[in-house]
């Protein structure tokens, strides 16, 4: 690399090209931690080298970067942990969950009189995005109850190109049949999508059921501290790997180097978080399901949840992750307002999946755009509560709720 002559430059020079002044030598100690490479371009030893770098990578296999769009450091090195987190060949990461999710139907090869069967109860926006969408462009979108014991039924009736369904559901956290639904994809030939953000890898790797896209929105246990948006996408084929790879390209939906960073460090500690998560939630879930103000409450750990037996098949051995919904026994947008009001602790929070409890109403958030008609179709009543339960001290989450819930 060539010296710089700084002491000979104008000021203006000088500004334009001062970063390139402080640089760590391989003496000066290598770093426990990446660095977090801000650079847009990359430079390389020579133009030949430059071409080479163009092809992504190296002849020794190693990664080239030359632009920030094509990829950075600190992105690759998040792609490669969830690669191997997740047991895929390939993983891509966005700057969003939904940007991941948007890659990972493009990438399944949709085109005019295909069809995306959807389970009913996906995260609110992937429904407006597969409408919006997907429909516009003559995909036909079908969304079925795919968490009932006929799942595998429906698929084989309904014949579709693309299947796409969350292995936890929200609010009311039914549980999929991985195994039924994967083999039924097999057989009719099927793209297999997973929305696994509520399991994480530390629960459930779908990729071992057969799964042939697992999505993730990285802003929730991932990152796990409420302060970075990331998606990611990890493939079970390297054709879709490939795919995905040309559209992060293209949609120029990467998540920027310090992001990047962020959700590496948090997955340093998710399984300790998940596992405090899923501790408290059932201790929580138990609590809530003895107190006088609460109607039912859903957690895949109770005894009393209809898919129990199917959440101790499919997750870790006793654990249900943590995320559980309750109602109040007044069933009214009254009460739930008056609850969420008289919090101290608990956070009333649009999100999931941090470090600190948050409750949210989904009538005014996850399911806002539905009538009160489809939303009572799909069981979630006026007086129904998301929990989101954080890795505090779990007698404190439980004083907070307990003096939230009495008058
Ligand atoms: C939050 C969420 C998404 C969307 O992710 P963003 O990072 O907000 O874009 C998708 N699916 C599930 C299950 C989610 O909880």
């Amino acid at each position: 690399m060539k010296q710089f002559d700084y002491p000979s430059w104008a000021l203006d020079t000088l500004l334009v090209h001062s970063s390139k002044l402080s640089r760590t030598s391989n003496n000066s100690g290598r770093p426990t931690v990446q660095p977090i490479y801000t650079s847009t371009t990359y430079l390389h030893a020579n133009a030949d080298a430059l071409d080479q770098a163009f092809s992504g990578n190296l002849p020794s296999g190693e990664p080239a970067y030359v632009y920030g769009r094509q990829g950075n450091p600190n992105a690759q090195t998040l792609e490669e942990i969830l690669a191997q987190a997740e047991g895929g060949v390939g993983a891509v990461v966005f700057s969003s969950g939904m940007a991941a999710i948007y890659a990972a139907l493009l990438a399944t090869g949709l085109t005019p009189g295909m069809k995306i069967l959807a389970a009913q109860d996906l995260y609110g926006t992937t429904i407006t995005l597969l409408r919006s969408i997907f429909i516009p462009t003559g995909v036909e979108v079908v969304l079925r109850d795919l968490c009932g014991p006929d799942a595998a039924g429906i698929i084989r009736t309904e014949q579709p190109d693309v299947i796409f369904v969350e292995t936890i559901s929200n609010p009311l956290v039914k549980v999929i049949d991985l195994d039924a639904i994967s083999s039924a994809a097999q057989e009719v030939g099927a793209v297999s999508i997973v929305d696994s953000t509520f399991t994480t890898p530390y629960l459930l790797r779908p990729i071992g059921y057969g799964f042939d896209l697992v999505v993730h929105s990285g802003t929730k246990y991932f990152g796990g501290h409420g302060d970075t948006t990331a998606g990611a996408v990890i493939s079970a084929r390297n054709t879709l790997a490939d795919q995905l790879r040309a559209y992060a390209t293209m949609l120029g939906a990467m998540p920027g180097p310090f992001d990047s960073y962020l959700i590496a460090r948090g997955l340093k500690t998710l399984t300790l978080r998940m596992e405090r998560h899923c501790t408290n939630a059932l201790q929580v879930a138990h609590f809530l399901q003895k107190h006088e103000a609460v109607e039912r409450v859903h957690y895949p750990g109770l005894v009393s949840h209809p898919q129990h037996e199917l959440a101790r098949r499919l997750l870790r051995q006793g654990h249900y992750g943590g995320l559980l919904a309750f109602e109040l026994k007044e069933q009214t947008r009254e009460a739930a307002y008056r609850f969420m009001d008289k919090l101290q602790l608990c956070l009333p929070a649009t999100t999931l999946g941090d470090a600190y409890s948050e409750v949210s109403y989904p009538p005014v958030s996850s399911h806002r755009n539905l009538t009160a008609n489809e939303r009572q179709q799909l069981g979630i009543t006026d007086g129904c509560i998301r929990f989101s339960v954080g890795i505090e001290d779990v007698e404190d989450i439980m004083r907070d709720l307990d003096q939230a819930l009495t008058n």
